[in-house]
């Protein structure tokens, strides 16, 4: 099923996974809070939104296949969430004070389309809305951030579209719907943003470009992660002669661009 920009039913129209189903019962095209498919949530978290306190819900599924992906263990789209969206909802409920803001990460949390109506519902509770994406659902995130339903955005950049984005990512035309979806949280001046690039030893290596291109498309704060072996699939290579070195001197590179922040994430 297609859905447009503005509307908040259906699949992303670009959803390489075909239509998500819902709980039996349902309006296929009438996707809730309820539909999502939860693979965790983090209670407490002061890392995945600098600067706030937050609830983090892992959604299950993600369309892409990074070598160094973190969370591998919920990236398959064809197994079920685990966690009810009232457990989200209690949450909320037992820590207003505490809390700033609930994130919704993944997998790829605008893979399903009722991540709009679970981020309308974090809003009434009375939380900012955070979002991790990679970008593969461009017309999503638009929808999201044009109907005011998300107020910081932390989004990956792997290399400048092309070949290696798509070693990276594994899917062909990753990379444009990735900077396509970049050029819709920059073109909103009102959302927080942090853009992250991950850095691994067999990848591409194009990051000082990828800075600067983020830099000039009126990118403010921009992060360098060094990837990680823990978590990452099996056979993935974190580490190299000289690496630590290379990516320190990349680091050096991107501060010099000036952004408004940068941060180093280093192993
Ligand atoms: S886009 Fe993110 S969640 Fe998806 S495979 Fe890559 S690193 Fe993992």
């Amino acid at each position: 099923m297609n859905a447009s920009v503005g509307s908040s039913t259906g699949q992303d129209p670009g959803d390489e996974d075909g239509p998500r189903a819902g709980r039996v019962g349902r309006a296929a095209d009438v996707a809730q809070a309820e539909d999502l498919q939860i693979a965790g949530i983090t209670a407490m978290s002061t890392v995945d939104w600098p600067g706030r306190l937050v609830a983090t819900v892992w959604c299950q599924g993600c369309p892409w296949e990074c070598p160094y992906c973190q969370n591998h263990a919920i990236i398959d789209p064809t197994i079920p969430g685990v966690v009810d969206w009232e457990r989200v909802e209690d949450l909320m409920n037992r820590r207003h004070g505490l809390l700033d803001a609930v994130v919704f990460s993944g997998g790829e949390a605008t893979r399903q389309a009722a991540v709009v109506d679970a981020a309308r519902r974090v809003h009434e509770a009375g939380y900012e809305v955070g979002l991790h994406t990679a970008g593969p659902y461009p017309r999503r995130l638009a929808e999201l951030l044009g109907m005011g339903l998300v107020d910081w955005v932390g989004i990956d950049v792997k290399a400048m579209p092309g070949a290696g984005y798509e070693q990276v990512a594994g899917r062909q035309g990753a990379g444009v719907r990735a900077w396509t979806s970049l050029g819709v949280v920059l073109d909103h001046r009102d959302v927080g943003h942090e853009v992250r690039l991950t850095v691994y030893p067999d990848g591409p290596t194009d990051g000082l470009e990828v800075a600067r291109a983020v830099r000039e498309r009126g990118g403010r704060h921009f992060a360098l992660q060094q990837a990680r072996a823990l978590g990452a699939p099996d056979g993935f290579r974190a580490t190299a002669i000289g690496w630590d070195d290379q990516v320190r001197a990349l680091a050096r590179d991107i501060e010099a661009l000036g952004f408004e922040s940068f941060t180093f994430r280093p192993v």
